[in-house]
């Protein structure tokens, strides 16, 4: 396997450590990728996790909500307590990268590059077991099913802290678009809420030709998709961030009938939970109004997905001082923006403090696009940056 690590200079010890078994943590991010399992059936991979953590002295519990995998490791006196989480699943995507190590498995992917969070979790776990540089707890959470928001949920209902307590949780996620292994750190909200409407606008079907004896559910989607729009320009503080798009409008089957109904799918995003009531008010409110002005009906549901991310201010300070000491200015971003991306993490946030950081994947194609890689570049320095998180943490 020919690997190059850009600027191949070890920075420091942890570095030269990591580096010496990289071959081996590629390996395990290969093999991930070509064998990707769905949210909720992460078997193998959970199996895979949790043998290499019992090889390196980890005290190990599996099935934790679900497939989840959590690691301790106990060393000194210490008596902090820190929480490290990765996610493990993959994505109900065929993937079109043409790579040697490719997904084998038709229609599901790694396309988030979860199988790299693994494995960087995993090369620091390692490095920390052989070193035994810290004093305290230290928690490994492998978390199922965040692709579809139940893994968090899930291994919190499984008591994951009252089994395992952390006094701080923290997790990351590669992003593509931002130089490869460059930190990026944000206070406050870091991701959005994703909330999910179905809105279904019921007309009076009849005859194309003769209009003015329907109720034309069409006309009255297209007013409702334009006046949408309203609801971010108008009903939202323009200094707040909020977005809903209509990924999805379905009805009619002919050019000369005029249907019955018409369905919509619109996602919601926001980052304050104030933003995040205020579309959830103003949507179905709209959708209703929007079709009795043609004398149609609308039928909405709406569901909560996840809550936004918010980083805890005092964790998210300490991530960023843990990357100034241990890397060179250049590898911090300096002024990283929240994402409107969303992450189940936002549920451990919710249980206790901690920061969700980011980590550039490079100039790789865009996260669940069929064309996406992990980039095995940074799980040196993203290991190297857990490692260096979990000594100064538990000192
Ligand atoms: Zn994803
Ligand atoms: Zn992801």
């Amino acid at each position: 396997m020919n690997i190059h690590i850009d600027g191949a200079r070890p920075q420091d010890d942890a570095e030269r450590g990591i580096l010496a078994f990289i071959e081996e943590s590629i390996a395990i991010r290969r093999d991930l990728h070509r064998h990707p399992e769905l949210s909720l059936k992460e078997k193998r991979t959970a199996a895979l996790i949790a043998r290499y953590l019992l090889s390196f002295g980890y005290e190990v519990t599996e099935g934790v909500g679900g497939h989840g995998v959590v690691a301790t490791l106990k060393r000194g006196h210490g008596e902090k307590r820190l929480g490290i989480r990765a996610d493990i699943d993959a994505l109900p995507i065929t993937e079109e990268t043409g790579l040697a190590y490719a997904s084998d498995t038709p229609g599901v992917m790694h396309a988030c590059g979860h199988d790299g969070h693994t494995t960087i979790l995993l090369a620091a776990a390692r490095y920390l077991a052989e070193t035994s540089s810290f004093s305290g707890t230290l928690t490994l959470i492998f978390q199922p099913a965040e692709e579809i928001g139940a893994g968090a949920r899930a291994m919190i209902k499984d008591r994951l802290f009252e089994r395992f307590p952390v006094d701080a949780v923290f997790g990351l996620h590669n992003w593509p678009g931002v130089e490869a292994g460059q930190f990026g750190f944000v206070e406050g909200p870091a991701m959005a809420s994703v909330d999910k409407a179905k809105v279904r606008i019921v007309g009076r079907g009849g005859h194309g030709a003769a209009p003015h004896e329907t109720v034309d559910p069409v006309l009255a989607s297209a007013s409702f998709v334009t006046a949408l729009q309203s609801i971010v320009s108008r009903n939202v503080d323009p200094r707040e961030m909020a977005v809903l798009t209509v990924g999805s409008i379905h009805g009619g089957t002919a050019s000369n009938v005029i249907p019955e109904s018409v369905e919509l799918q619109i996602t919601a995003r926001a980052f304050s939970p104030v933003v995040r009531d205020r579309l959830e008010e103003r949507l179905p409110a709209l959708a209703k109004a929007q079709a009795e002005s043609f004398g149609a009906k609308a039928e909405v549901a709406y569901a909560r997905g996840f809550p936004p991310v918010i980083n805890h201010a005092v964790q998210t300070a300490f991530a960023q001082d843990v990357a100034r000491r241990h890397f060179p200015p250049g590898q911090i971003a300096e002024s990283f923006q929240p994402r409107t991306a969303s992450e189940d993490f936002a549920f451990m946030l919710q249980e206790r403090p901690g920061s969700y950081l980011f980590v550039g994947n490079g100039d790789s194609a865009p996260l669940h696009s069929p064309h996406y890689d992990f980039n095995d570049t940074i799980i040196a320095p993203a290991a190297r940056f857990w490692v260096r998180l979990a000594e100064d943490y538990l000192s």
